[in-house]
């Protein structure tokens, strides 16, 4: 008899594959899929997670890009009516495509870390069809997501996902619990987009902007870090003391910044 197919992990694809029970479980816990419900799993892999999803009767996109890894997930799960397999990168993926309907579908993944942060902002530009997500990350990149203003772990991670989402740390997992063992520590988080936004920018991009800028050098004053967009009265008009370090700002003040940008005359183009 031929041996059955082993995948060997790949370093590009971020692969480093659950295999410990009592993890698995505890995740499947956590996201308490129903019946009635839409998942979304993005990296199914092997299908560590996908098999106690697909167990809660809901109804399962998933999302792979390796393409090595198809015909085991088709071997798998093919049969299963509710099962969905999307080939191809998350990052590019157009979630309208889905057809859920607006604040349904829950998102999941074991994420391949190196395209954690751009692929939460791009599954955050379509939060409106978002109920929550549920995803693997590098620990450190959860304890900025969960930061508050103050220390150092806040910065434009923690301000962009806590302006769409709450977010919630929910537990640990060590390096033994994959395979192979990344070198970093893991963490489960939870992040569930605002029904309504607690503190609603005019323009979010703006938002963006004067955050990254204020962050790209968070050792100086804001009146320095934000010298080419807005003016020291201007940070003053915002109601914001322009003496300060930006991680000592709430998400609140950097609203009222990006408000008091939204403000100001466009540059006129030479
Ligand atoms: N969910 C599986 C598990 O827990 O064992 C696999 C997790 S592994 C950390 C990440 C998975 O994401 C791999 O299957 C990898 O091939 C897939 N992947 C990597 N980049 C991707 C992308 N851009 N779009 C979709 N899947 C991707």
């Amino acid at each position: 008899m031929s041996e059955p197919y082993q995948h060997r992990a790949r370093k590009r694809f971020g692969q480093n594959f659950l295999h410990d029970a009592g993890v698995i479980h505890r995740i499947l816990r956590a996201i308490h899929a129903r019946d009635s419900e839409h998942l979304l799993e993005i990296g199914p892999g092997q299908g560590a997670l996908t098999e106690g999803l697909l167990g809660s009767g809901a109804q399962l996109d998933v999302i792979e890009l390796d393409l090595d890894l198809i015909p085991i997930l088709k071997a798998k799960f093919a049969d299963e009516p509710r099962f969905r397999l999307n080939q191809g990168d998350a990052l590019k993926f157009d979630f309208n495509s889905l057809q859920a309907a607006p604040n349904s579908l829950r998102v999941v993944g074991n994420l391949p870390y190196n395209i954690s942060t751009p692929l939460i902002f791009h599954l955050l530009n379509n939060a409106h069809l978002i109920r929550d997500m549920h995803f693997m990350l590098q620990k450190e990149v959860v304890e900025r997501m969960a930061a508050g203003p103050g220390g150092g772990d806040w910065g434009r991670l923690s301000i962009m996902v806590q302006y769409h989402c709450q977010v919630e740390h929910l537990f640990n997992v060590g390096p033994g619990a994959f395979n192979p063992p990344p070198k970093v520590d893991s963490a489960i988080v939870r992040l569930v987009p605002h029904q309504v936004l607690p503190h609603p920018a005019k323009d979010h991009r703006l938002l963006e902007r004067v955050v990254r800028e204020a962050f790209n050098q968070r050792r100086k004053t804001l009146r320095n870090t934000l010298k080419a967009l807005l003016p020291a009265s201007e940070i003053e008009a915002a109601g914001v003391d322009g003496s300060l370090r930006p991680e000592q700002l709430d998400l609140a003040a950097f609203v009222r910044l990006a408000d008091q940008l939204a403000l100001q005359p466009e540059p006129t183009s030479t």
